[in-house]
């Protein structure tokens, strides 16, 4: 676990904003709930129209585990902590945002007079409020799996593809649509690409077909562990044997990192679990926005959860929020 903020600095600093937007002395304008890639880049966007915004982080970022990050423009092979650390580092510029080290357990009232508690019942009060909040991969009880998570075994194509090209890879199946994600792996980086199977986990025929015919090996037997590092990575099967990799592939599930989005009545995409919004980040329900991985515009078919495009999800739904703000006060 990451602690972004090292205390709770909350401050008033409202004596040099504009009067018609300054918000009693002990009210946000935004709270800002998650210092991912999303809240960061939001509070940044609020932080500068001189907003009074607090952003609060409980410190758990997806993709800790890994030693880098790919596709984030001039940060390409960056550590992700590193990466947090400057953007957070930054907003220090912006004194009207509040760095707030928490978890936000309940929101309460409506739009224009939120009350946010947190886990050690401080209070927030705010008049919009952005859920950045992200989601958690829940890996499963596999011996070797979770220390090796980020390093070693990847679950995302696109952010460490690249780096598995012409190795010998090997996919942890978990559902038989991984057997289509072996199939891809094949297609892009590597022509030894083998599928296998945890005890339990059924791929029906057509389904394995479609992985032979892209050239990828069906092992038979059961996963029971991992062992090894990159590039030397062991699989460990039931039957005894050992199969060496040098890099896996596992697509653990995905869930809300925090209920709040549906303790307050946002709309969950029932096969995503992600928060379902639209183009400006609106969730539906009066005053509360979010963005980031732990959402998925309403017209696509599934969300897409990566640093930059939940950055810029963040910028979006702060631009929308700061719209609404100021034409409210147009009168
Ligand atoms: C192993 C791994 C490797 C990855 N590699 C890449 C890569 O190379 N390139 C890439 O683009 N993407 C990569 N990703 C995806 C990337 O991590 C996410 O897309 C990105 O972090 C999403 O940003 P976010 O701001 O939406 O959420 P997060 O980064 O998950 O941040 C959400 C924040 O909200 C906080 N939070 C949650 N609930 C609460 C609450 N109730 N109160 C207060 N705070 C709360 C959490 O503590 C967390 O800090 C990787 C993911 C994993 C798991």
């Amino acid at each position: 676990m990451t602690t972004p903020f090292s205390t709770a600095d909350e401050q008033d600093t409202a004596g040099d904003r504009p009067k018609a937007d300054r918000p009693e002395a002990d009210r946000h304008d935004v709270a800002v709930i998650g210092a991912g890639p999303a809240g960061l880049s939001a509070a940044m966007v609020l932080g500068r129209q001189q907003r009074r915004v607090a952003l609060v982080d409980s410190g758990r970022a997806r993709n800790a585990p890994a030693r880098e990050m790919h596709m984030v423009l001039s940060r390409d092979g960056f550590p992700p902590s590193e990466y947090r650390a400057l953007a957070t580092a930054e907003l220090d510029a912006y004194d009207h945002i509040d760095k707030i080290s928490g978890t936000v357990t309940t929101i309460t009232g409506s739009v224009g007079e939120f009350v946010l508690r947190l886990d050690d019942d401080r209070e927030i009060q705010a008049s919009r409020i952005l859920l950045a909040t992200g989601m958690t991969d829940h890996l499963i009880d596999l011996p070797g799996l979770a220390e090796r998570w980020g390093r070693g075994v990847y679950h995302c194509a696109y952010c460490h593809g690249f780096e598995s090209r012409g190795r010998t890879i090997g996919v942890v199946a978990l559902r038989a649509a991984d057997a289509v994600f072996a199939r891809y792996l094949a297609d892009r980086f590597s022509d030894d690409v083998a599928l296998y199977r945890l005890d339990g986990v059924e791929i029906d025929a057509k389904m394995l077909a479609l992985a032979q015919a892209g050239d990828v090996r069906i092992v038979d037997g059961h996963v029971t562990g991992i062992e090894g590092e990159e590039p030397t990575l062991r699989l460990l099967m039931a039957d005894g044997t050992t199969h060496e990799r040098e890099v896996i592939f596992h697509r653990p599930d995905a869930r809300q990192s925090s209920p709040l989005g549906a303790d307050l009545g946002c709309d969950i995409d029932p096969d995503w679990d992600s928060i379902l919004v639209d183009a400006q980040h609106r969730t539906g329900v009066d005053g509360v926005y979010a963005a980031g991985d732990a959402t998925q515009l309403r017209d696509l078919p599934n969300p897409v959860g990566f640093v930059a495009t939940s950055a810029g999800q963040g910028q979006t739904a702060a631009i929308w929020i700061e719209t609404e703000l100021f034409t409210q006060n147009l009168g």
